[in-house]
């Protein structure tokens, strides 16, 4: 290997959605795609700090198994190809196929891992070179709910405040979220004001999880019921005389018909429910009396059930009774999982939206589009992820474009998103590694991961960053904004972007919330945090002087809780949870392939408490098999008291035992997230 000159570059994690970023030093006798360290810099939100994944999880991109050809489906194997006969194939299979069935016959799916510019290009390419508005993303498969709960009562989805406002607020509750594991960082933030200044800790969460134990204030709900709770503890407050009433007159609509919806909620009712003492829920409702300044953390948790956008609704309600909006240390902070989550969404890998969500059927971003782009736009919202599959099923749907998602793992209910790829008429997968959905493609188009390539991520806190290219693609793989942009130029485009920077300078003038983006002020580890205006001014706090409704009052918003879709029965008598392991990342694809991290990873396992353990005579390392409606898979029980009673957790970050092979086809009846978190599950010793 040649010896090179050690080079430092500024990049931004990619493992979660904090945007940590930091230098990468790369060269010296492993040469120029060695990675020498990750050294913790003046990133926004994390300074001088990493977790295990942002410091030691980068090896994978020199692994063996990186695609770094393009690969035909020929008779059932995969050939490798040149670009130029692979994106032959994908110009003309689209372009046959759209002749045949229309537009809408195609689907195009952005990943959270993405950059910005990348997921505006392929929403694009779906708008306005095919003519289609079926475009998604997968922050599908988490915080949609979160979103559309705060859409429904504030205006935007995004984060109300900073992560120093999480830091700086008297009380902190985590709902439905391991931010140890998940966000560690973040969590830091909390840990250190929690034990040192004195901010108070609440955790509703089924697990006891480090926050848990940490906690002022835990508690464990019926699983499911999180939105009754949440709803008791405000209408008390309410009926005590207690809520922030000066801040309600100003601020808010609806108080009369959303004090009515709350009548069912009594304390009693919800102690019935959630299998809560009524003097646990009174002493939550104090805490936020109590509290000058007040947030809410909320993640999976709250999001993967089918009543997933109302109880995030709920939490932006008792935020609104308390006054917890519009003041430093106050706010709703769902927690983003990928780094890009945000931005995936913000930059129209929606449906229904166009970046910065103006409605695809809203004339006047329909004509500014239109103008820009040149084209006749489609007003009819299109698919979501999850409608994409039923519409195959259904025959509608032909074609796939999907962009950096192993979707047949991540998606829930595995053997039915499998069987849908299969009756697909042409399925195009870019990744960068052969992933389990590449099995089911017919062409797979090599990526090139964050360190190979220049752009902007947008983290939970809103805040854009720039990432530099450390390194040259490996072998002949690509960014994926370049591939995209080939795509679309072989199905009828002439675009002829040379660098993500012009991507953006186009993108960023044609939205409200953005225009005043540009490379120049995100140069180094400058961030913005947007709303931006044109003139460069961000917004660290989201409401200062308003909410995001025309009358600048936010609107309480009635809701009604969901009974999870699968109750336990004699049959399947165990409740399946889900969820992050701290040293994995997803379903996997990279993080298993970084030596350090892969060795010290346990084999598959299933969370089992004691007490079920001693009723089975159950021990830690005895092979079981899980069994549900949907599927099963085969691992070993780990006996610990983080999960209690018939409850049972299972990480999703398996290497091969994926625990979507056991979830169903339930969603979120708002915005069709799958409910990952309502499985119920039969175990059986082997
Ligand atoms: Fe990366 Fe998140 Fe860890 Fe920060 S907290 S280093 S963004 S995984």
């Amino acid at each position: 290997m040649r010896n090179v000159r050690n080079k430092r570059t500024k990049t931004v994690c990619t493992y979660c959605g904090v945007g940590c970023s930091y230098d990468v030093w790369t060269g010296g006798a492993g040469g120029d795609r060695h990675i020498l360290k990750i050294e913790p810099g003046e990133g926004a939100a994390n300074n001088i700090s990493t977790c295990v994944k942002g410091k030691f999880g980068w090896d994978f991109v020199n692994s063996p198994d990186r695609l770094t050809t393009p690969l035909i489906r020929e008779n059932g194997v995969f050939r490798e190809a040149s670009w130029e006969e692979a994106l032959e194939l994908v110009g003309r299979r689209f372009s046959e196929i759209k002749a045949e069935h229309g537009p809408d016959a195609l689907s195009f799916i952005s990943s959270s891992k993405c950059t910005n510019e990348e997921s505006y290009l392929l929403q694009k390419l779906a708008r306005a070179v095919v003519g289609t508005n079926n475009v998604d993303n997968c922050s599908r498969y988490c915080q949609s709910p979160a979103t559309q709960g705060l859409f429904r009562t504030v205006g935007y989805g995004g984060d109300s405040g900073s992560i120093t406002d999480i830091a700086q607020s008297a009380l902190v509750m985590i709902v439905g979220a391991n931010p140890a594991e998940a966000h560690p960082v973040l969590a830091t933030r909390v840990k250190r004001a929690h034990k040192l200044n004195g901010q108070r800790l609440i955790v509703a969460d089924l697990r006891k999880h480090e926050m848990a134990r940490r906690a002022d204030i835990f508690f464990r709900p019926n699983p499911g019921t999180d939105l009754v709770w949440m709803s008791a503890v405000t209408k008390y407050i309410l009926d005590t005389g207690n809520a922030k009433m000066d801040f309600i007159e100003r601020w808010v609509n609806g108080l009369e018909a959303y004090r009515k919806s709350l009548e069912p909620y009594t304390l009693e009712h919800a102690s019935h429910i959630c299998g809560l003492s009524i003097d646990l829920l009174k002493q939550v409702a104090q805490e936020f009396i109590d509290a000058p300044s007040a947030c809410i953390l909320w993640a999976m948790g709250v999001t993967q059930h089918c009543g997933g956008s109302d109880t995030s609704t709920a939490i932006s309600n008792l935020l609104l009774v308390t006054g917890n909006y519009m003041r430093p240390g106050t706010g709703a902070y769902p927690l983003r999982g990928h780094n890009n989550v945000q931005g995936a969404s913000d930059w129209g890998a929606m449906p229904a939206y166009f970046p910065s969500y103006e409605k695809v059927d809203d004339p006047a971003a329909k004509a500014r589009y239109e103008q820009a782009w040149g084209v006749k736009l489609s007003s009819s919202k299109g698919l979501d992820n999850h409608e994409m599959v039923e519409a195959i099923y259904e025959g509608h749907l032909k074609a796939m474009y999907l962009v950096g998602e192993d979707m047949y793992k991540a998606d829930a209910n595995a053997n039915f998103v499998g069987g849908g790829f299969e009756k697909l008429e042409f399925f195009v997968v870019e990744d960068i590694f052969f992933s389990a959905t590449c099995q089911y493609a017919d062409v797979v188009l090599p990526a090139s991961p964050a360190l190979e390539k220049d752009g902007t991520f947008t983290s939970t806190e809103r805040r854009f960053q720039r990432l530099y290219q450390v390194m040259e693609p490996l072998g002949d793989s690509r960014p994926d904004w370049r591939i995209i942009q080939d795509v679309a130029n072989r199905l009828g485009a002439n675009w002829k972007y040379t660098h993500p920077s012009e991507i953006m300078a186009e993108a960023a003038l044609l939205t409200p919330l953005f225009t005043g983006v540009t490379y120049e002020r995100l140069e180094g580890y400058k961030t913005l945090q947007w709303p931006v205006a044109a003139d460069g001014t961000d917004t660290p706090l989201l409401y200062t002087e308003g909410f995001a409704f025309p009358d600048g009052k936010a609107r309480f918003y009635p809701v009604d809780w969901t009974p999870p879709s699968e109750a336990l029965d004699a049959e399947f008598d165990l409740f399946l949870n889900n969820g992050r392991m701290l040293e994995h990342f997803h379903e996997g694809n990279m993080t298993y392939r970084v030596p350090g991290i892969d060795e010290e990873t346990p084999e598959g396992f299933v969370e089992v408490s004691p007490e079920l353990a001693e009723a089975r005579g159950l021990q830690t390392g005895q092979w079981v098999h899980l069994h549900s409606r949907h599927g099963e898979v085969k691992t070993q029980v780990y006996v610990t008291d983080r999960v209690f009673g018939d409850q049972v957790f299972v990480p999703l970050n398996l290497r091969e035992q994926a625990v979507n092979l056991l979830t169903g086809t339930h969603t979120d009846k708002v915005t069709h997230t799958p409910a990952y978190k309502e499985t119920a599950v039969r175990m059986k010793t082997l």
